[in-house]
Parts: C-alpha cells; structure tokens; sequence
C-alpha cells in the first residue's frame, strides 16, 4: 500500500515530539525542567468552565450549525470590534476547531499547485506543512535578530512573484515573541495591497503583550486590506483553553463560506459545550488575562536577564507571546565535557538535555538553525533553575 505523495511531504511537528521526550523522562522519575511547552500554564478560569457545565446540564449537546452558533459568531464580532475597531458580519465569521484547523481551511480553499505562499522565518512550526499538504510551495524570507524578526517592506517586495497567493503574518509571534507596530504592518500593506496579496493575519496572541504594547490588525489599516485578510484567532492562548479547540477566523465572505464548505464535509461544527463556554470566555470577566499577562511579563523579564548574562547567548525581548528566542551562534566551535562540538542549535539543545536535563526547543524546527526556543510558560522557580543549569552548562564548554 503506498501512502499519498501529499502526507509524505511533510513532517511531524517537531514541537510536540520534544515535548513527548521530556514527558519520556520525567516518567523515568528524572528531575527534568522543560522549557518546552506550547500552551499556558495557567488553569482555565472558573467562569469559562461553569458555562461548560451548564451547556451540559441544559442539554446543549447536539450538533450545531457548521460555523459555529450565532451566539458565539456576535460575541467575536463584538470582540474584534472593541479591540480592532473593524465591522465584521456573521457571514464573515467561521469557528473551527482551534486556530490550527482555521488556519488550515483557509489553506484548503486558497491553495493549490503552482501557487507559492510567503513564510517570513523563523516561523510557526505548522505553516509551511500545511501549504505543503495543499500542492502549494512555501517561500521562506529569512529574518534575524537584527531587525527583531521581522519582515522588511522590501524583502516583502522580493518574494513576490506571479505565483505568489498569500502571505502568513504571525504577530505577536510563535517562536519569537515579536510584534509588529502599526507603522511596520502600514508599510507591509502598502506592498500586500500594490501586489493584490492575500495577508493570512495569524493573531493568536493578540492578548498576550506587554509593556503596554499595542496590538494591531493589518485588516484594520484600510478597506482594501480587510478585503484581502483572513484574521486568524481563538480561545486556546487567551484564555487558556487549549484542549477545548475553538478557533476562528474573519474575512471576506466567499472565502468563508468556501472553508464552512469544507468544514461541514470534514468535522462540522466545533464541539457544542465548547462553543458555550468560549462566549463566556470572549462575554464574561477579561480579568483573567490581565493577571495572566502580568505573571508571564515577570516571567519574560527575569528569562531574558538570565539568558544575556550568558556569555555566548545573545537574547532580543521580546513584545508578546510567552516565548523568548536566543541566538546561540557565541557558542559554536566550543566542546561539551565529552567532546562534543557546539555547531548549531540541535547541538546545544541535545547537551542541555543529556547534561543538564533541559529540555529546549532547537530553531531548525522553525527554520532558523542559530536560535532555540525557551517557553516561559512554567512557574518562575521553574525558570531560576532551568537558568541556573544552562548557565552552568555554558560553563563547562570549552575552546
Ligand atoms: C497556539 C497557536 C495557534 C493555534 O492553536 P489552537 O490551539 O489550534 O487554537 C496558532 N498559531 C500559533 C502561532 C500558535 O502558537
């Protein structure tokens, strides 16, 4: 039996598997302390939990309609509304289930061969998976540290060529933690708009910012933008409700009803009793993030600090997310204890976790080979130690 040429085109998610090994380990009841996780730490709030059972208690427990109930559809209109000054109707909602899955709908009825698609790097590990599982071809423009990880106007402006479809914009970013300010999305739309390019606006942590950074949506920058963005959110980061898979999307009307049509022949609706709950989530008290936001900023703070002061690693902090992104490149040419030589990011990551029993994210995943992705998604002792080990590490390497 041979498997499609579509599934053997891609990978598994290099994040979960990292995450599988440290849960691998801490079963062998070793001290392991993970920088690894995707998902807050925090327990979903209360209020969110007692709309769920409640919707259990009431019956509410049947299919519903495949984009998802009205109720929900008004309290995320009023959502994006409030937060990004931008009218949008029910036809142009369409909730799925989790970010992911609206992520790829909208890669199910946009792409197909011969069309490339443009991923700024680093990236979101699903991305260019899921351009690939669609015929489509994912076009990396490469980003550093330099430039915070963002994309330039001009290296935009590169990238396009006749085949280009569509462009993602993570923003506040997964694995960087950068955010894009309103000049820089007004300077990127300009392009988008002269070249007609599809924006899929991947928003995700739109809550989760600091400082008092202002999260901006490149569809609200102009009539026109809106009609060429699909905005891309959900509950999961939030209001940390990961494993209920609510996500959705907003933008042009045809294009949603084309994904509602895939929907409705592949999953249908997002489970009942989670579509209650999440309008509680987006209706009810916002407290929640603002405290959760306030946990995560100390977090970042102290993670960031801790890291600089590693001779050889080189940290940017970070707008958004609860991720940092750390070049390594000061380590290389260095040996571990056992002789190992310190080349690339996978490298460092295997020492941190056999030596010190770290578990970090290595940056090939994400297509960026010179950095590693720590999640500051776990408790600040948590983080102390996790520092006080690869501080140490970093000390036993020798030239
Ligand atoms: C977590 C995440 C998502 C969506 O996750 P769901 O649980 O499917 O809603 C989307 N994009 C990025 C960048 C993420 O980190």
């Amino acid at each position: 039996m041979n498997l499609s040429k579509r599934v053997q085109r891609i990978k598994p998610s290099p994040t979960l598997a990292i995450t599988a090994q440290a849960a691998t380990l801490k079963a062998q009841g070793i001290d392991v302390v993970s920088f690894g996780a995707g998902e807050p730490d925090f327990d979903t709030p209360d209020n969110i939990k007692q709309a769920a059972i409640d919707a259990i208690k009431n019956g509410f427990t049947k299919y519903t309609a495949v984009g998802g109930i009205d109720e929900l559809k008004e309290a995320i209109i009023h959502k994006i509304k409030t937060d990004l000054e931008i009218n949008y109707s029910k036809q142009e909602i369409l909730i799925s289930n989790g970010g992911k899955h609206s992520l790829y709908n909208i890669a199910q009825v946009l792409f197909e061969e011969g069309d490339e698609v443009i991923i700024p790097a680093p990236y979101w590990v699903s991305y260019p998976d899921q351009v690939l599982l669609n015929d489509a071809q994912p076009i990396f423009v490469e980003t550093t540290d330099q430039t915070h990880f963002k994309i330039l106007p001009e290296q935009l402006e590169k990238a396009i060529t006749q085949k280009t479809k569509a462009f993602i914009l993570n923003t506040p970013s997964n694995p960087t933690g950068t955010a894009y300010s309103r000049d820089e999305l007004l300077n990127l739309a300009k392009v988008l708009e002269k070249h007609k390019i599809f924006c899929i606006a991947d928003e995700i942590y739109d809550k989760i910012v600091y400082n008092g950074f202002k999260h901006v949506s490149i569809a609200s920058l102009s009539p026109a933008m809106k009609e060429l963005t699909l905005i891309v959110n959900g509950a999961s980061k939030a209001y940390s409700m990961t494993g209920w898979r609510m996500g959705y999307a907003a933008g042009p009307e045809k294009i949603i009803a084309a994904m509602a049509k895939v929907q409705g022949q592949v999953t249908s609706n997002v489970c009942s009793i989670t579509q209650k709950a999440c309008v509680e989530a987006f209706k009810g008290s916002q407290n929640f993030i603002a405290k959760m936001v306030s946990e995560f900023e100390k977090r970042r703070d102290m993670i960031v600090d801790g890291l600089n002061a590693i001779p050889g690693i080189c940290c940017f902090k970070p707008q958004g997310a609860f991720y940092v992104f750390p070049n390594i490149q000061g380590l290389y040419g260095k040996k571990t204890p056992q002789h190992g030589l310190i080349e690339s990011a996978d490298s460092f990551a295997n020492y941190l976790l056999q030596d010190e029993k770290v578990v970090v994210v290595p940056g090939e995943g994400f297509g960026a080979k010179d950095y590693m992705r720590l999640s500051y998604a776990s408790s600040l002792k948590n983080i102390e130690e996790g520092l006080k080990r690869i501080q140490r590490a970093a000390g036993k390497l020798t030239s």
